[in-house]
């Protein structure tokens, strides 16, 4: 079964953003948009066989502002597309963590992972360790001293 359609022969192909083994063309920048939406995420499959007939017979594709616009919040909240956080952002946010508090980390983990989830997997991935890590030195300081 294919999951995609080539935006520009029309081919079958197994995912939007890879390339087509028909005509070898791979959606880049303002191209991925577009074959999202010529793919299964937007299209059962009735539907990818008619956008494919059409490409057949030569049409352009223009989709509508709002159909982009569906596709680019769609593709922002998939894992795949979200790039994360970078390594200075990382070790950034681990040094805050371990110099100040771990509480960053959980606000920012919670508030992006429905947007950014691997940005968000990333920040809590950090603040997991170091609140266990704080928790332990807490008790440390309360019961191990005395
Ligand atoms: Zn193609």
């Amino acid at each position: 079964m294919s999951a995609a359609v080539c935006v520009r022969c029309g081919g079958e192909k197994s995912d939007y953003a890879s390339s087509c083994p028909a005509c070898g063309h791979r959606p880049t920048g303002d191209g991925l948009p577009i074959a999202w939406l010529l793919s299964a995420h937007n299209l059962d499959r009735k539907g990818r066989e008619a956008v494919a007939e059409r490409i057949r017979a030569g049409e352009t594709l223009r989709p509508g502002r709002a159909q982009l616009d569906k596709a680019r919040r769609a593709m922002g909240h998939t894992l795949a597309s979200d790039p994360g956080l970078s390594t200075r952002q990382r070790v950034g946010l681990l040094a805050t963590c371990l110099l100040l508090t771990p509480l960053p980390a959980w606000v920012m983990g919670l508030w992006w992972i429905r947007s950014r989830p691997r940005a968000g997997v990333q920040a809590l991935a950090l603040a997991v360790p170091t609140t266990a890590l704080f928790t332990a030195i807490g008790l440390w300081g309360v019961f191990g001293t005395s």
